[in-house]
């Protein structure tokens, strides 16, 4: 293995990697080979170049990953460099994975960090394929979902038995604020983002009538000038720029004035930029602890030299420091990863499509973003909905008041729904509560 200089870099490894020990996995097998898979062979994927994504790849290209590729979307913003220490006031505007990729390959030696400046959902099943583990750090919902639903769809079954070779680990860490968590999933093995996701609890948004009528928080008084006067008034002639301070100050004065007339204390500039941008602070510290243990997690995945994580580990450092770890379980019935097709509930076939897209939305099971519909009516694919596309949108707007009955569908048919949350389209099978409207009783 190279040079005596190499030889000493890894030594720390190697200990680990070439004697046996109380808590390795029993398939492990002490050997200078695994290190050496570790650096030559072992491919590893790491969404998000941001808090979390800048330790990953530091951590991982510490610990010998040396075939490494990066996605993000974004690029480099002045507030990011207080902790995302790959990118200096140089590298503002430009893309952080090709950034953070340059910084790595350059400092660490034979490392080769690849960097992809796109949204995941540019990338197809052969993409993903190609890597051994796929490691998240990611602050959207909506795209761990996604990659989630790829991960699943890579699976292959021979006789309904899940071959293992298809199944690609998937360590994902989070992080708010002073909170974070990981979590290690074995795509349709152990619980996957769909199996849990009511523990996302929706965004949190104000009822409209408080904001309007009886406002008791600052915070409502901001979402008023928010939602209600700035389109009224519209003052720049443009949607609102979180990050731009002219924008902030006109709701800042607004927000003031709406709080002094319902005698309402404790609205600050930082608070309206908070509720604006819908922001909570990034703390370093936090992102340090979560992307250890992810980076930890993909070393015994890719080496088996310990047991993972079981599998949900939580960490909050509100008060104290506080961690605990549990096993997530597999949903039964979950859309994304079993093989049962999901029943919808719903009261009958009196509700009009605009409310069976509601309740794809609004369901905590299912939270989906712009649901299309389509269906198989009297032997044609036909498509109900369908917001994405402007050109489909216009067209069946008129099916959105119809009713589900107007529209050929009864209890027992199957509808088709597409969603950014996901890379597949999901088939419900409609369950009517009441049968008898149907039928004309
Ligand atoms: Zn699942």
């Amino acid at each position: 293995m190279g040079s005596d200089h190499t030889h000493r870099r890894w030594s720390h490894l190697r200990k680990v990697l070439e004697r046996s020990g109380p808590f390795c996995r029993p398939d492990f097998e002490p050997s200078p080979d695994t290190l050496q898979f570790l650096m030559e062979n072992c491919k590893i994927l790491v969404i998000g170049a941001g808090g979390l994504g800048c330790e990953l790849l530091k951590n991982l290209a510490l610990m010998g990953f040396r075939k490494i590729d990066v996605i993000d979307m974004d690029t480099i913003e002045l507030s990011n460099l207080n902790r995302q220490f790959l990118f200096r006031h140089k590298d503002l505007g430009s893309s952080k994975a090709e950034v953070a990729a340059k910084f790595i390959n350059n400092r660490i030696p034979a490392c080769n960090v690849t960097p992809h400046c796109c949204m995941i959902q540019d990338k197809d099943d052969t993409f993903y394929r190609q890597f051994h583990i796929i490691v998240c750090g990611l602050d959207s919902i909506v795209a761990r979902r996604w990659i989630n639903g790829m991960l699943i769809s890579l699976l292959t079954y021979n006789d309904d038995e899940l071959d293992q070779s298809s199944v690609i680990p998937m360590v994902d860490g989070g992080t708010e604020g002073f909170k974070g968590n990981v979590r290690v999933i074995l795509p349709g093995i152990t619980a996957c983002i769909e199996c849990t996701l009511d523990l996302y609890p929706p965004q949190v948004t104000y009822p409209l009538c408080t904001i309007a009528n009886t406002p008791r928080l600052p915070e409502h008084c901001i979402e008023y000038v928010k939602v209600i006067q700035w389109p009224k008034e519209n003052p720049f002639e443009c949607p609102i720029d979180g990050d731009d301070p002219q924008h902030i100050n006109w709701i800042y004065e607004k927000s003031i004035e709406r709080a002094t007339q319902f005698g309402i204390r404790g609205l600050t500039y930082r608070l309206v930029q908070g509720v604006v941008k819908n922001i909570i602070p990034a703390v370093a510290s936090t992102n340090a602890t979560i992307a250890a243990t992810c980076a930890t997690e993909v070393f015994k995945l890719a080496t088996s030299c310990s047991a993972s994580l079981n599998n949900y580990m939580v960490l909050s450092n509100v008060d104290g420091i506080y961690t605990y770890t549990y096993e997530a379980e597999k949903k039964h019935d979950c859309l994304a990863c079993s093989q049962i097709s999901r029943e919808l509930e719903i009261r009958d076939g009196n509700i009009k499509l605009k409310e069976l897209i509601e309740l794809l939305c609004e369901r905590h099971d299912l939270q989906m973003k712009n649901p299309g519909i389509t269906a198989n009516v009297e032997g044609k694919n036909k498509t109900l909905y369908m917001q994405t596309v402007a050109s489909i949108e216009e067209k069946t707007r008129i099916n959105l008041s119809k009713t589900l009955m107007d529209l050929g569908l009864a209890d027992g048919m199957e509808i088709n729904v597409a969603d950014i949350t996901t890379p597949n389209t999901m088939t419900l099978k409609l369950k009517f509560k009441n049968t008898d409207v149907e039928m004309g009783v």
